[in-house]
């Protein structure tokens, strides 16, 4: 059984302890993890901490360490098909998605190798003639960086693109479901030719290593994507070191259909929308919101595509639906599944795993017309469950879309521009798609607010959101 290691102060060793990893495609494990405690956390912190004050790193010009992060780029363009796999085997995402979402990774490292250089100070124009004032921007310190079992590999270039842009040293953890991709993805970072001690990687669990790393004295930032829970405990460690936070959470994010939307258009958008990642995604358009003249038909048409759906093994490339993580994520889907329909919601199609092993969950989509307080429409669940609700008007569509407590993402889909613009000004959503869904690029934004969290990725606000200004006097 393949076994993976820590990456610890540029070097590959052990952690205080061990556990299996399970292919979700067949429920059985497949590798030996390596999992930090306490002490390993703080070997990982004071490598970093080292790092970050050598003059290999600090003295490094940015234009040099954008050069650094223009060769990891093309190192993970030429490894992408060997992490594509691992991610598929660990993780369950299907090949066809891992395999695509590893180009975008690399161009979000370009980006920010791009932006290294461009991160600048400024001069102040101050009303004292004996004085010349300016500010240094300066990397922020020690960042740990925490991130959920889906996408690793992107939502850790998120972090580390414009943390290491910047100039900061980062410890990433991995999460305990699925961390090959990133033990794996540390491999290639020790080739790109980084000071050692500048990222370091590593995995074990919530407790006993993600919140020793996020409360350490010695962390001056943790960026954090996953659940609100988890994000409220790591609020509260913060109070031990003072560190900021940034939080990228869950969604409960609405697709709002009116009767006028080109309606093939937004039905593939809207299967693509939550199926995809077999709905494990933090922006899946979970909710449609759909005009009642229009809620038939459209529904037939989405109860077709979703029953074509090729359910299969993720490392097939004909396959567009895969297992869930985890038996976890499964059983929580029959549970939902359950619940919302003690509440009076209706299936339309799928709600059950099919028979076999893997942690498979059927497409599923769920009308809660009569249902308001179906769980499924508020808890935000990670799997392939879409629910259903029916408005009449354009007022009633906003109030629905804005009965929620997250924040993330939302979805329009109308021919009437003016319609779509008044949409765009109500809906309370850190992102808003019209007539398209879930795209992405380096230079936009991404993030939410309330349950969603705060704080954006992407973009170049990111970059510096990971330094601090120094207001510098000097009299002349
Ligand atoms: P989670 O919050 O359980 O775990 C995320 C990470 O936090 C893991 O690495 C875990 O080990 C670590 N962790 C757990 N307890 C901790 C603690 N006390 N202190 C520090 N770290 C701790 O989330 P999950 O269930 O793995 O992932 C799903 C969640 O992630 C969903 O809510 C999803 O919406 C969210 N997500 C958000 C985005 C986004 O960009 N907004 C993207 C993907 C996923």
């Amino acid at each position: 059984m393949q076994r993976y290691q820590l990456y610890i102060d540029g070097a590959f060793c052990d952690g205080s302890g061990q556990f299996p990893s399970i292919d979700p495609s067949t429920a059985q494990p497949w590798a030996m993890m390596p999992e930090a405690k306490e002490d390993d956390v703080n070997r990982a912190v004071a490598a970093a901490k080292r790092a970050f004050d050598t003059p290999d790193w600090a003295g490094m010009t940015a234009t040099a360490r954008g050069k650094l992060l223009m060769r990891l780029a093309d190192l993970l363009a030429e490894n992408a098909q060997k992490l594509a796999q691992i991610e598929t085997r660990d993780t369950g995402k299907i090949i066809r998605e891992t395999s695509a979402q590893i180009a975008y990774v690399a161009d979000y490292y370009r980006y920010y190798a791009g932006l290294a250089d461009k991160i600048e100070g400024a001069h102040l124009p101050i009303d004292k003639p004996d004085m010349e004032v300016w500010l240094r921007r300066e990397p922020i310190g020690v960042v740990a960086a925490v991130v959920p079992w889906n996408s690793q590999l992107f939502l850790s270039a998120v972090k580390l693109g414009p943390a290491l842009a910047a100039g900061c040293t980062v410890v990433l953890k991995a999460s305990e479901e699925g961390p090959a991709p990133l033990l794996e993805f540390a491999r290639i970072f020790d080739q790109a030719g980084f000071p050692k001690g500048v990222l370091n990687v590593i995995t074990g669990f919530g407790a006993t290593c993600g919140a020793p790393l996020t409360s350490h004295p010695d962390v001056a930032h943790v960026a954090f994507t996953g659940g609100p829970d988890t994000a409220r405990h790591i609020v509260r460690g913060s109070a031990e070191n003072l560190a900021s936070v940034s939080l990228e959470l869950g969604g409960k994010s609405p697709f709002i259909v009116f009767e006028d939307a080109d309606l093939d258009s937004a039905a593939n958008a809207q299967v693509a929308g939550i199926f995809a990642a077999t709905g494990q995604s933090c922006v899946a358009g979970s909710r449609l919101v759909v005009q009642n003249s229009i809620k038939e038909a459209f529904l037939e048409r989405l109860k077709a595509k979703a029953e074509a759906i090729v359910i299969g093994q993720p490392d097939n490339m004909a396959t567009e639906v895969g297992p869930l993580c985890s038996a976890r994520q499964r059983n929580h889907a029959t549970d939902l599944i359950a619940r919302s329909c003690d509440a009076g919601a209706r299936v339309i199609t799928g709600g059950t795993a099919p028979s076999g092993n893997g942690f498979y969950f059927k497409p599923t989509i769920i009308d809660c017309s009569d249902a308001p307080d179906a769980p499924c429409l508020t808890e935000e669940f990670f799997g392939p469950v879409l629910s259903v609700v029916g408005f009449d008007t354009e007022e009633d569509a906003v109030r629905i879309a804005n009965d929620t407590a997250f924040g993330l993402a939302s979805g329009v889909f109308t021919r009437d521009l003016t319609r779509a613009h008044r949409m765009i000004r109500r809906i309370q959503a850190g992102i808003v798609w019209v007539n398209t869904y879930r795209a992405v690029s380096p230079i936009a934004p991404f993030g939410g607010h309330g349950l969603s969290g705060h704080g954006r990725e992407g973009g170049l606000q990111a970059a510096l959101d990971y330094t601090t200004v120094k207001t510098v006097w000097l009299r002349v």
